[in-house]
């Protein structure tokens, strides 16, 4: 009997929960979902860099020493890469040639390397590559960048990221309320950049650093910052902003896109992103 009480009151205390939970997603449902800017251009967050033609080349060494983080044995070089200089580290155990880290190097637009010459300032590493870096691909602030080995476009995309978080610590060093404006920005804009910079108010700037590396790539003939700020017009002029005050320097305006000699795949991939822009055009103006 006393056990049929306390299934009784289980069910009970379960069913509220149950009740609680239906009518979250209830008004979830009622609330207007916001739209994410990485769902958008989805389509074209590939291949970034795979059209840029300027390489790296080695100024000095290789240098022998330990890595900063795990005392392991590395080398070190000076390289520059367009108007940039800097350093690029490798961890002996992670099995990378200096070739296949400079590929990497050379798939970041232009003016995101003004992030490599900042942590390549002083004792810092530049790019540093270990083997592991405990379960996550790469960390990124005003005194390090470190990555594990990964294919040259998802280096790309990882870099694109850290360098958001190196150039707004930089920019930071000159107007300290920085990420407030950009939390400003964030509410103004009314659209989310991602997932996971929806779990911190600077991850999202980071990811937006990303997705803007993406929209100014050459990959697709022209560039796509004119949709990415027509849709994020806040988060856009401020991260510009960032990227003076960091002294980035700003890219060449891109060439016209005459050359149109897309693959198939790039073909279907702008004709989903021109779908995407369609869609989300759409609901802004009628969802509001
Ligand atoms: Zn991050």
């Amino acid at each position: 009997m006393k056990h049929l009480w306390i299934l009784l009151a289980l069910a009970v205390v379960t069913g509220a929960i149950a009740n609680d939970a239906k009518q979250e997603a209830k008004n979830d449902e009622d609330k207007p979902k916001r739209q994410m800017l990485f769902t958008i251009f989805r389509p074209i967050m590939h291949d970034i860099g795979s059209r840029n033609t300027e390489k790296a080349e080695v100024v000095s060494g290789p240098v022998e020493m330990k890595m900063a983080n795990n005392k392991q044995p590395g080398k070190q070089w000076w390289v520059r890469l367009d108007q940039s200089k800097f350093k690029v580290t490798i961890e002996d155990s992670a099995g990378l040639t200096l070739t296949n880290a400079l590929v990497c190097a050379e798939r970041i637009p232009t003016v995101y390397l003004r992030a490599l010459e900042v942590v390549s300032e002083d004792e810092k590493a530049g790019l540093a590559f270990y083997k592991t870096l405990g379960g996550a691909a790469a960390h990124g602030g005003q005194s390090y960048l470190n990555m594990i080995p990964l294919k040259p476009a998802r280096a790309a995309s990882v870099i694109v990221h850290e360098a958001g978080h190196i150039l707004e610590q930089r920019a930071r060093n000159t107007d300290k309320d920085i990420l407030e404006k950009w939390a400003e920005a964030v509410k103004k804009d009314n659209i989310d950049v991602s997932n996971y910079g929806n779990g911190a108010n600077h991850e999202d700037q980071a990811d937006f650093a990303r997705i803007y590396a993406f929209c100014s790539d050459q990959t697709l003939g022209s560039n796509r910052l004119a949709e990415l700020r027509e849709f994020s017009p806040a988060r856009f002029d401020l991260w510009e902003n960032m990227l003076t005050l960091a002294g980035a320097r700003q890219a060449d305006a891109p060439a016209p896109a005459k050359s149109r000699d897309y693959s198939e795949q790039w073909k279907k991939r702008i004709k989903q992103l021109e779908d995407n822009l369609e869609a989300a055009r759409a609901t802004r103006d009628h969802g509001a």
